[in-house]
């Protein structure tokens, strides 16, 4: 460091021009109390590509730095552009010497970001529970650093008359709060209070008494509203698991605090990091042996527990109303008893209900009451779900708290639509360099999922405001997402499933060039027409070459074989020359000979190189779940058995074709005991893929792959995976913040559609 003094730096004067998350964040605040902390003059506004200001004075580039370091928690800068203007004698638009924050300008192309939905803040969570705060209890507080966003949010720039805010005008307190610059509400577009906000359709003390009692009950939240129970409370539990009967997910629940996760569940601190972000998701957590003081029906038969903390200020009052309503923050330091099942409010299959009078419609035979609330719902989210995968999260669901941050692509396309495929439904759409990803859409297969299809497209395409010009969807013909293309009138693109899964995952990590990709997923339609899902690629951006592929078993019965794993069982019999057996092994799972006979004379039995259905015939060898209740329950049985995973020599073999074949580690499984079974099939199967991808970087030169699909959900092998093709020196590439499973599916799609359209000037 030098003891000479600098010296004095001329005034400047410079026109600063902020892109990214930046509006509905405290930015213009942030610029406006920097710039007067240093006597710099000028103003700062929000226009529709983000920030816009000028500054004026000495000592810029340490504004400048500051602006980047010091911002606010719920900004993101993607770019700063800085032009150096002519000195004014006096600042334009405002009073020589001062800063200003000017309206928002609305003309031109809406280029800028609406961010999204945010957990309480500490500084909000200490008024709620000050009794002396004018916002004490107030189940509706939010600052500049919290609350909703993107679910009130219609339309940009991102103000309040957008928002489903705008029906609540601002009392003479908040409004004084509102136009403070000294204050953490300074231009807080959703901020109320009890005597001009929203309120409950139900006093707190009313809600919490009624989940004491036992009752299920229907709360309105950001995104939509859940079905809420005492998770102690077993008759509930088996209540409200008997109401979602065809549907047999594990139920999240919901602690007060980080504190209170280790009475039933390990959190380490990167789990521990997850649970307290202000995204707020699901976490997957390996249930501990205190995890048997709750209800048996909340994720029945399996080791791990989806926890989550509050993130409403709802949320917060029901853990406060049990805790006997104690000042301050530090009960939430100490354990705390009451923990809530909180499970997304749908009928099954069906998206998430948002509107009241549809809750009590729709979910009336489930709910014992409804608490609603006046503050619509614009556009629906579900809890984000993620998991930690080798030390890093890696997402199982993306919904509220991440959307619609952008996924950044290795360079700019044209602007296209991707619409994913038909399970765990998203869409995406371009703009430049950035892919917007939807929200969790869900399954495509009822009316009303559709309905919200499209409405997610719709929302969308106004919040990003691009104009596609071409539509990437699935090859399958049948796909409901394929025929909307249809319907566009713009012109379309089929791309192959498992060539949008790696280039889903090259896309999140900005990689272009060409690499190798392993997808391993359940069943989606190969160039050929048959049903893929094991498959090793070379992918070289819009094109891909398959390289090899697991060898086939047979889908007896067709489509029945995606949920009855035992059939999958007969299917890997039958292989191994062992049709005879099928009948005596499986016959108590269902109808055994005839499928038998079907396997014999090759009816209805086509045939699929699927990783999900292998995952299936190997857990119906081992007895675990013959029949599925739920999409990949088999494989997460499987998975949840396995301690420490072990390889079975000779266990795998590569043909001429480079077809991976596992048949002699099936043909092993038989009589085996389930945990011995599992950490055999997981360990030989992870060195059987890397044996294989080996294999192909050798014979490609490529040192470089994408790991894509859905079984890469499945820590065990994800984990396995990573380090045993790091052990080759490759360099392996992970979905992280867009899920390896179909819900990421439409990122894959636009980045293959966005080359495609870049190569032909579409
Ligand atoms: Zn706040
Ligand atoms: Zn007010």
């Amino acid at each position: 460091m030098s003891c000479t003094p600098e010296p004095p730096e001329a005034v400047r004067r410079c026109r600063l021009r902020i892109r990214g998350q930046v509006q509905g964040v405290g930015f213009r605040p942030h610029v406006y109390a920097l710039a007067r902390s240093r006597g710099l003059s000028g103003w700062v506004t929000n226009d529709t590509e983000g920030v816009l200001a000028e500054v004026q004075g000495h000592a810029l580039p340490d504004f400048l730095s500051d602006l980047v370091d010091r911002a606010p928690p719920l900004a993101r800068i993607d770019d700063i552009r800085v032009e150096d203007l002519r000195v004014e004698p006096r600042p334009v638009g405002t009073v020589a010497g001062e800063f200003a924050i000017l309206e928002s300008r609305r003309a031109g192309a809406v280029a800028t970001e609406v961010p999204p939905d945010a957990a309480v803040c500490p500084a909000c969570l200490e008024e709620l529970f000050d009794p002396a705060d004018r916002r004490y209890r107030y189940p509706f507080l939010t600052c500049t650093h919290c609350g909703p966003r993107f679910t009130i949010t219609g339309r940009l720039p991102y103000d309040r008359p957008q928002t489903s805010m705008a029906g609540f005008p601002l009392c003479a307190a908040c409004a004084a709060e509102y136009h403070d610059p000294a204050d953490r509400r300074f231009h807080a577009q959703p901020i109320a209070c009890p005597e001009c906000g929203p309120h409950l359709s139900m006093p707190v003390d009313e809600i919490a008494a009624r989940l004491a009692a036992g009752e299920i009950l229907a709360l309105k939240g950001l995104g939509g509203f859940h079905l809420a129970c005492d998770a102690r409370n077993g008759a509930a539990v088996a209540r409200l698991r008997r109401a979602k009967q065809r549907d047999g997910k594990p139920f999240a629940v919901m602690v007060a605090g980080l504190a209170s996760v280790g009475a039933f569940a390990e959190a380490d601190a990167g789990e521990a990091a997850l649970l307290a972000s202000i995204e707020r998701p699901v976490v997957l957590l390996r249930k501990s042996a205190g995890a048997a003081a709750l209800a048996d029906g909340i994720a029945p038969g399996l080791p791990w527990l989806g926890v989550l903390l509050p993130y409403t200020p709802l949320h917060y009052l029901l853990f406060h109303e049990a805790a006997g309503r104690p000042s301050g923050t530090g009960w939430l330091e100490v354990p705390q008893d009451l923990v809530l099942v909180m499970t997304s409010a749908n009928v099954s299959g069906e998206p998430l209900v948002i509107d009241g009078a549809d809750a009590a419609r729709r979910l009336g035979g489930i709910a014992d009451a409804t608490v609603d609330h006046d503050r619509p719902i614009v556009v629906r989210a579900d809890d984000g779900v993620v998991r930690q995968v080798a030390g890093r999260p890696l997402a199982v669901r993306r919904a509220r708290g991440a959307v619609p941050t952008p996924v950044r692509l290795a360079r700019p396309v044209p602007p296209v639509l991707a619409l994913g495929a038909h399970f765990k439904s998203t869409v995406c759409l371009t703009r430049g360099a950035d892919a917007f990803l939807s929200q969790h859409i869900g399954d495509l297969d009822t009316a009303e999922g559709l309905r919200f299809f499209e409405e997610a497209v719709a929302h969308l395409r106004r919040l990003v405001g691009s104009e596609p010009v071409l539509v990437a969807h699935d090859l399958h013909p049948d796909y409901a997402s394929t025929r909307y293309a249809e319907t566009l009138g713009l012109p379309t693109l089929a791309v192959q499933h498992h060539h949008a899964h790696i280039a889903a995952v090259a896309a999140e990590h900005g990689v272009a060039g060409r690499l190798l990709g392993l997808a391993l997923d359940g069943v989606g339609m190969g160039d050929d027409g048959a049903a893929w899902g094991g498959e090793l690629l070379e992918v070289d951006g819009p094109r891909f070459r398959r390289l090899g592929h697991l060898d086939e078993l047979a889908l007896p019965g067709g489509d029945a074989a995606a949920t009855q794993p035992w059939r999958m069982a007969a299917a890997a019999l039958h292989r191994l020359g062992r049709t005879d057996q099928i009948a005596p092994r499986l016959a108590q799972h269902g109808p055994a000979a005839e499928l038998a006979e079907l396997l014999r004379r090759d009816l209805r039995c086509p045939p699929t190189s699927s990783a999900g259905r292998l995952f299936d015939a190997a857990a119906g060898l081992l007895g675990l779940c013959p029949v599925a209740s739920f999409e990949a329950e088999a494989a997460m049985r499987l998975e949840g058995l396995v301690g420490v995973p072990r390889v079975q020599a000779g266990g795998w073999s590569i043909d001429a074709d480079n077809r991976l074949s596992l048949l002699p580690l099936l043909e092993s499984l038989i009589g085996r005991g389930a945990q011995e079974g599992a950490e055999l099939f997981h360990g030989t199967l992870v060195a059987a893929l890397v044996d294989w991808v080996r294999r192909a970087a050798e014979a490609t030169g490529l040192r470089q792959v994408a790991l894509g699909g859905g079984c890469l959900v499945n820590k065990v092998l994800a984990e396995g995976l990573i380090e045993g093709l790091a052990g080759c020196g490759l360099a392996v590439l992970t979905a992280r913040a867009v899920p390896p499973n179909d819900g990421g599916l439409a990122l894959g799609q636009a980045w293959i559609a966005g080359l495609r359209a870049g190569e032909t000037g579409e």
